[in-house]
């Protein structure tokens, strides 16, 4: 889950940044204003207690706003996270952001302070209350706003940075320069509660097939380093065009196509993928990485974006049954260059050994790894790693 509070003084911009984050992000919107104005609105028995207290400037009781919140999330549930606008306004109400988390399981990831100096803020509003039609949007009621902000709101800072969670943007820059600040701190915590899963097993122990199915059923991103590699030449891509040549230049062999491949190549592609990362909650990687050396890179992809590895599966599956499986393959439409001869069937499976074993025993050590039967019906195999998944969900909530 992602749960971020916008926060800085009326004016800074908190809405129109929560309009970006909304559409980018599938997170539920509870902006405190809003909800007690359609209270309002509805001339609810809240709305007409918080009418008066609004249309002077002042703060709403923490009753009231427990009770809002509370009714909203629970009309709504099934979300990714929250995005809170307005609230947490005072200490006291940080305690409370604290409880409701605590409630749900989860926990907040960072406070955005959107940093406006006092007197634009007021310049801002004035110019809004000309369109918002806002009873509050009047120089008057503003400046009691802002005193409130600066008496009561401001102390709310002290708490999440002490906490370590809070994170400051200048909000007097331009709309698009502040949204991109705030993409890079939101994609930041999320990155860190990534689920990061490492997807080894021999050649034909069904990671492909279990990974894209297990990557659909839990919004992960697969990663089959081959497969990218393939889609960068097939769409004649700048790093396609590299690959290419290296081909040509004989530099890489086309029996490895799909399997060793110069490491920056690698590295730009797991890159680019995490550049893309909009909602998915993590990666399946499979066949990376494939060497000692790459295991390392990975690491270091990671620690840079700040995420880990969060989990290390391996499908075991016996030898024999391996063999059966891919000299089947061979037969039918799935077939691979290299599954055309029982040589070459042997070759992969000793490489495999070779190099890779010595990499989950690098990452047992590190991470702990968890072994599935990789035995059984696509079903049954797929439901083992799922539970295993579940699982890893569960200690990074
Ligand atoms: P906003 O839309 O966030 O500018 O809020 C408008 C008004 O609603 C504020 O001036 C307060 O009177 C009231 N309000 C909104 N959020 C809170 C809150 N978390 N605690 C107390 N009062 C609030």
């Amino acid at each position: 889950m992602l749960n971020i509070a916008l926060f800085g003084p009326p004016g800074a911009g908190k809405g129109t940044q929560s309009e970006y984050l909304l559409k980018r992000y599938n997170l539920f919107y509870i902006s405190t204003g809003d909800l007690l104005r359609k209270e309002i609105a509805k001339g609810s028995e809240i709305g007409n207690e918080a009418k008066d207290i609004i249309a002077h400037g002042g703060l709403v009781s923490d009753e009231i706003i427990v009770q809002i919140i509370e009714k909203s999330i629970k009309e709504n549930p099934g979300y990714n996270g929250f995005l809170f606008d307005g609230f947490p306004r005072t200490y006291i109400q940080a305690y409370i952001l604290d409880g409701l988390m605590l409630k749900l399981n989860t926990s907040l990831n960072c406070l955005i302070s959107i940093e406006v100096p006092a007197e634009e803020s007021v310049k801002r509003l004035i110019n809004r209350g000309i369109t918002s039609g806002r009873t509050d949007d009047n120089e008057l009621v503003i400046r009691t706003r802002l005193n409130e902000y600066y008496e009561k709101t401001i102390p709310v800072i002290e708490f999440y940075k002490k906490k370590g969670i809070l994170c400051s943007v200048d909000g007097s820059k331009e709309i698009s320069e502040v949204q991109e600040e705030i993409a890079k701190i939101v994609q930041n915590e999320l990155s860190k509660s990534l689920l990061n899963i490492v997807l080894f097993g021999y050649p034909g122990s069904g990671r492909s097939s279990q990974g894209i199915a297990l990557a659909k059923e839990f919004n992960l991103e697969f990663i089959s380093s081959g497969e990218l590699l393939a889609k960068e030449i097939n769409e004649n891509t700048k790093l396609g065009k590299k690959i290419l040549e290296l081909y040509e230049k004989g530099q890489l062999a086309p029996q490895n196509y799909g399997q060793l491949f110069p490491d920056e190549i690698v590295v730009q592609l797991i890159e680019k993928k995490f550049q893309r990362l909009n909602n998915a909650k993590g990666f399946i990687f499979k066949g990376f990485p494939r060497t000692l050396v790459q295991s390392y890179i990975l690491d270091g992809i990671l620690r840079k974006h700040p995420s880990s590895i969060t989990q290390v599966i391996e499908i075991e599956v016996p030898i024999l049954e391996l063999i059966r499986r891919l000299e089947l393959r061979n037969s039918t439409e799935h077939k691979m260059p290299y599954d055309a001869s029982m040589s070459t069937i042997i070759k992969r499976l000793q490489d495999h050994e070779t190099r890779t074993v010595s990499i989950i025993q690098k990452y047992s050590e590190i991470h702990g790894s968890t072994k599935i039967n990789g035995v059984g019906t696509f079903e049954e195999v797929n439901r083992r790693i799922a539970n295993v998944i579940e699982h890893g969900f569960k200690k990074i909530r």
